[in-house]
Formats: C-alpha cells, structure tokens, sequence
C-alpha cells in the first residue's frame, strides 16, 4: 500500500511508466535541456554513471534519426550492466578508473564529443560529509575523462551535491569552464541535496594537458609528476627563512651555551592543561609502574619476558 501510494503521488515516477523511460531522472536531462539546449549541434556524446539508462533514453531518442549525414556517437558507462539500447555503446567500468577511462577516449578514435553528461551518485550511507566528499570524487573523475574527450567549446553536465564545501568544486570547473551554472530541474525533488552543473563552453588553460593522475581516485598513475611543465603544475615558491647565524635545528647544542652563564632551567611558560601521560606519571611517582619481569630466560635475550 506504502509503495504504490507514492508511486501514485510521483508524478514523474507515473510520467516516466507512460512514456517509456527507465527512470523518472530523463525529465532532469530534459528540463535542463530546455533550460540550456545543450542538445543543439551535438553529435557525439558520452553519458557516465548512466544505469540503468534513462538518460541515454533520452540522447539515443533526441539525437538520432534527425537527418544527420552520420548516426550519433553515444557511449554509456556505469559499474552496472545496463539493457541495450539503440545506438548506444555500452562499458561497463569504474569511471574513476584509469582503465575506464581509457576505454571512453578510445571509443572516440581521437575524434572528441561535443557533450559529457555525469549523473553519478554514490551509494549514500546517510553520513552527509563523506556521501559529499564521494559525490565530488565522482564529480572529478567525470571532469577528467571530460578533459581528455570534449571538444573545445563543449558542455559539461554533472549531477553535484550542494553540500557546505561546493565552492571548491565551482572553482575547479571554473579553471575549464568560462560558464558555470548551478540547475535544480522541476523533477529534481527539493528535499534532496542534488542539483547540476551545466558547464559550458569548454576552455581548458592554454597549455594545458589532460593527464590520469589525480591519485585521489586511482593509485596506479603512471605520470611522472616532475616531468609535468606550464599550467599542469604549479610550483609554490620554496622560501628558507633566518640565516646561517640562526640555531641549526636539526643540531644538539650543549646546556652551556654561554661560557659565563650556567645552564638556567626554566618551566613550561604554560603547561598541558590535562596532559594523556598523566597516568602514567602519578602511576610512576607512586612506584605503582608494571614492571618487566623475565619468566623465561631463551638464547635470543628477553624474549620471554612479560610484564607483572
Ligand atoms: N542517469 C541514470 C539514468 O537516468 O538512468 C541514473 C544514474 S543513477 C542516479 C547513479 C549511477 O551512478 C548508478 O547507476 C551507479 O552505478 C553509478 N555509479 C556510481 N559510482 C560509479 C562509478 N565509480 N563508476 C561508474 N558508475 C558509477
């Protein structure tokens, strides 16, 4: 009864059963293209964390059959097997995966798509700043494969949550997009957190060169960082304060150091409030101290002692 109550009050949960969609999120790729015709002139597009496959519904129905000299180009990816769909090349992968990645750039033949859509979501665990922090890591990964197969010019659409830490997400698609806007579609409830990027007009640093290493999400990237030049690495100034007359830190120097004064002790200016090693220090004044008593004298030393 609970079930089929909501499913009666979902509006775009009955739409999306009558007009054929396999999940009620086609209507937020098609509001956001009414919103921002990010379908215009597209020919070539890649659609990540894509199951079970609504949104590629909605670019397999929109974009071919349209009297284009070629059939469009539309690759799918998701960590789930997906039902075919016509026109629609399927992978079934991590897209924070490097070999993924490279299985997307190589659909391409070198050719580049004119629009990337990412509707990742994690599965969330209801603790909000880690579902967040994995939302962004996948809202990356799609950022980066998105560097290595989007035309110049190109759009980028990406599911995010507008947790308290979004502005640092806006910043980074800021770096390779001019135009970055934040869209809440009809469809998308307003109870949840989520919301999407349209990025548009894809302009990455000149000089800039799409590489896999961001070890956050793979740890076997083969770059070697070093090697990276221009905008693909920043180098923060290295300044060595204090000169050679300054105390060498890393140095012991006698009590001493004044040949006319003693060694003056002075107290912490202010001491621990609460220190951990309290215990163990009223435990050692009191001679109270678990003491190391050898039970078993063995040829390799103590190795049989335990403590009393
Ligand atoms: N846009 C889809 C549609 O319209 O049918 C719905 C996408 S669903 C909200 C989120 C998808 O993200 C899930 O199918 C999940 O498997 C996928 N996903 C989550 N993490 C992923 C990852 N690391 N790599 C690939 N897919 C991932």
């Amino acid at each position: 009864m609970g079930r089929s109550s909501k499913d009666k009050r979902d509006i775009y949960y009955r739409l999306a059963k009558e007009e054929g969609w396999r999940a009620r999120s086609a209507f937020k790729l098609l509001q956001i293209n009414e919103e921002f015709n990010i379908f215009k002139d597209v020919s070539k597009v890649v659609d990540l964390c894509a199951a079970p496959g609504s949104w590629s519904q909605v670019l397999s129905r929109r974009l071919r059959g349209q009297d284009r000299e070629a059939d469009p180009k539309i690759v799918a990816v998701d960590l789930q097997a997906m039902a075919p769909l016509p026109g629609v090349i399927q992978i079934q992968g991590d897209i924070t995966k490097v070999s993924t990645a490279m299985e997307i750039i190589g659909h391409f033949e070198g050719e580049q798509a004119d629009l990337v859509v990412c509707d990742g979501a994690p599965d969330v665990t209801g603790l909000h700043d880690l579902d967040e922090y994995i939302q962004a890591q996948l809202l990356l990964a799609a950022l980066n494969i998105t560097t290595h197969v989007l035309k110049p010019g190109g759009t980028f659409v990406a599911k995010i949550f507008r947790g308290k830490d979004v502005t640092l997400l806006y910043s980074q698609l800021k770096i390779f997009f001019p135009k970055v806007t934040i869209a809440k579609p009809r469809s998308s409830r307003n109870s949840s957190i989520e919301a999407f990027v349209v990025c548009e007009n894809y302009s990455p640093p000149v000089g800039y060169k799409p590489n896999m290493s961001n070890p956050l999400l793979d740890h076997h990237y083969d770059v070697d960082f070093n090697s990276l030049e221009g905008p693909n690495r920043i180098i923060v100034p290295f300044l060595a304060c204090g000169d050679l007359s300054a105390f060498d830190s890393d140095k012991t120097y006698p009590l001493k150091l004044d040949s006319d004064k003693d060694y003056e002790y002075h107290p912490p200016t202010q001491p621990p409030i609460k220190p951990p090693y309290e215990t163990a220090c009223y435990l050692k004044k009191n001679d109270m101290l678990a003491k190391l008593k050898k039970t078993q004298q063995t040829n390799e030393g103590d190795k049989g002692a335990h403590y009393a």
